[in-house]
C-alpha cells in the first residue's frame, strides 16, 4: 500500500492519475514533508506554466504556454499538464502504460472537440501529449465518424424516466434503488408520485416551449414493474417521441403482456441484456435467469419489431477469455441492432466491491476481441464513456449496425441534449453551450424521500429550465 501526500495543486486530477497505477493507494492530508511519496510543483513565468512531478526518485517535467486563453481555458490547460506530468512520472516508475494515457475524464470525444476548438490536431495531441494509445485514438475517431452530423448539432431535449427497482441484485451492481419485493409497500406510492412528476413536467415543457424529442425509461430495471403498472406510467406521456426506449434489462422480467403495453405506447427500442451467455457466470453473479431466457425473449421482441440493444460485460467473476469470446460470438450471431460492450466497473455499494474483487483474467484482451469481432460483423462504435474503477482502465462502447444509433445515448453522452428527468435518482441536465457549462438538478436517490418531497424536486427542476 502506498501513502501519498494530498496537498497538491489540483489534488483531484493528480489522485485520479495516481489511482490508474495503484488500486490500494491511500491519500493523507498531512504526512509531513519527509514522508511525501509524490510531489507535483507548479511554476509560472508569464503565460508559461511548468510542472515537475517527482515520485520514487523519478521525475517528469511538462510545460504549457497558456497564451491569451481566458480564465476557464487557462485552468483547463494547467490541470491537463499537471496530469500529463504526473502520468509520465508514474509510468516511468512503474514501467506501465495506460490505454487512455493521462486521460481520466469520462468523455474522450468531448476532449477531442475541445482540442479542435483550441486549434490542435486532436489525434496527434491524444497520442503525443496525452499518451493515449493509437488504438483508443482510432476508436474515438471511428465514433465521431459514426455519429457524423449528429455530433455537431444541439439535439433539443429528451425525457428520462427512472424506475429504481429490480427483481434481485447482481453482485456487480450498485444501483441506488432496491429489490422490488423488499420495497413492495412503496411501489404504488412511487408510481403515483412518478405519474405526478411526469404530468407536471410535460405541462411545464409545453408552457415553456421545450420540445421533447425522445423518451428513455432507465433503472434499475423498469420491467420489474407489472404490465399494468408500466401502462399507468406510460399513459402519462402525451406526446409521440421520435425514439422511445425501455431498458428491459433482465430477460426474466419481460413477457408478452409487457411487450403489448410497449407496442401500444409506441416504444420502439428496448434492451435485453445478457451480460454473458455462460450460465455458470450468470449464476455466479446472481442474475437469476437462464441463457435460454435471453434467446426466448429476444425472439419474442423481434415479433414486435423493436430495435434491440444487448449489453455484455468483460471481466465478470469466473468468466475466462474463452467464455467471454463465446458471449460475444453468441450476441453477434443474434444480430441485435446494438451491442454495448462494458468493462466491469465496481462502485461502492456492490457486493463485489466490498469483496475487493478483481478479475484474474486479461480484460483488455477480452475487450479487444469483442471490438475486432464487432467491426468485422459490420457493427460500428457510436458512443463511448468511461467510469471510475473500470477494470484495466478501459471503457464502455456502444456498437450499432448502420443507421441504428440510439439518439438518446448520443445526446446524453455527448452532452448535446438537455435531459428533463423524472423519478428517484434521476438527474435533469441543462446544457449551456455558450457558457460551456452544464447545470443539474437531482431528484432524491431514495424512493421514500422522493415520494415525500416530490413538489420540492419538481420546483428545483422547473427552476433549472425556466
Ligand atoms: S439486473 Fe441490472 S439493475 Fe438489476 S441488479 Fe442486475 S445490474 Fe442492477
Amino acid at each position: 500500500m502506498k501513502t501519498l501526500y494530498t496537498d497538491f495543486i489540483y489534488p483531484t486530477e493528480v489522485h485520479d492519475v495516481v489511482k490508474l497505477f495503484y488500486n490500494d493507494v491511500v491519500f493523507v492530508a498531512d504526512c509531513g514533508e519527509k514522508s511525501a511519496d509524490i510531489t507535483l510543483t507548479e511554476r509560472a513565468e508569464g503565460s508559461v506554466y511548468t510542472y515537475t512531478a517527482q515520485f520514487c526518485g523519478k521525475s517528469d517535467v511538462k510545460a504549457v504556454d497558456v497564451g491569451r486563453a481566458d480564465d476557464l481555458q487557462r485552468i483547463r490547460l494547467r490541470k491537463r499538464f499537471a496530469k500529463v506530468a504526473t502520468y509520465n512520472c508514474m509510468s516511468a516508475v512503474t514501467g506501465k502504460l495506460m490505454p487512455w494515457g493521462s486521460l481520466t475524464g469520462i468523455r474522450p470525444t468531448k476532449l477531442a472537440d475541445q482540442l479542435v476548438d483550441e486549434g490542435e490536431n486532436w489525434q496527434q495531441y491524444f497520442v503525443k501529449i496525452l499518451g493515449v494509445s493509437e488504438q483508443k485514438t482510432k476508436l474515438v475517431a471511428d465514433i465521431l465518424s459514426t455519429q457524423g452530423e449528429l455530433h455537431s448539432h444541439r439535439l433539443g431535449a429528451d425525457l428520462y424516466v427512472g424506475i429504481p427497482f429490480c427483481v434481485t441484485r447482481c453482485s456487480y451492481c450498485s444501483f441506488t434503488g432496491g429489490e422490488i419485493a423488499r420495497l413492495k409497500k412503496y411501489v404504488e406510492p412511487y408510481i403515483d408520485a412518478l405519474c405526478r412528476d411526469i404530468t407536471a413536467t410535460l405541462q411545464f415543457a409545453r408552457e415553456h416551449n421545450i420540445l421533447l424529442r425522445n423518451v428513455y425509461f432507465g433503472g434499475g430495471t423498469p420491467t420489474s414493474l407489472s404490465a399494468s403498472q408500466l401502462d399507468k406510467i406510460m399513459s402519462c406521456i402525451d406526446f409521440a417521441p421520435t425514439e422511445y426506449t425501455v431498458e428491459a434489462g433482465r430477460p426474466d422480467t419481460v413477457d408478452k403482456s409487457k411487450f403489448d403495453v410497449f407496442a401500444a405506447h409506441g416504444v420502439n427500442r428496448i434492451s435485453i441484456n445478457p451480460q454473458t451467455f455462460n450460465q455458470s457466470v450468470l449464476d455466479a453473479v446472481g442474475r437469476k435467469h437462464t441463457v435460454q431466457d435471453i434467446y426466448d425473449k429476444y425472439q419474442l421482441a423481434q415479433t414486435y419489431g423493436f430495435a434491440v440493444n444487448m449489453d455484455l460485460i468483460a471481466g465478470l467473476p469466473t468468466e475466462t477469455y474463452e467464455m467471454f469470446c463465446n458471449s460475444v460470438n453468441s450476441a453477434i450471431a443474434l444480430r441485435p441492432h446494438n451491442i454495448t460492450v462494458h468493462t466491469l466497473a465496481l462502485k461502492h455499494g456492490s457486493v463485489l466491491k466490498e469483496q475487493n474483487y478483481a478479475s484474474g483474467y486479461d480484460v483488455s484482451q477480452m475487450v479487444e476481441y469483442s471490438h475486432q469481432l464487432l467491426y468485422s460483423a459490420g457493427y460500428m462504435p457510436y458512443y463511448l464513456y468511461r467510469q471510475k474503477y473500470m477494470a484495466s482502465n478501459l471503457e464502455n462502447v456502444g456498437f450499432c449496425l448502420p443507421d441504428t444509433q440510439c439518439l438518446y445515448n448520443i445526446g446524453n453522452m455527448e452532452e448535446l441534449s438537455d435531459i428533463i428527468a423524472c423519478g428517484s435518482g434521476a438527474i435533469s441536465k441543462k446544457i449551456m453551450p455558450d457558457q460551456k457549462r452544464i447545470e443539474r438538478a437531482a431528484n432524491a436517490k431514495d424512493v421514500i424521500t422522493y415520494i415525500a418531497r416530490n413538489d420540492e424536486f419538481l420546483a428545483k427542476k422547473f427552476q433549472l429550465f425556466a
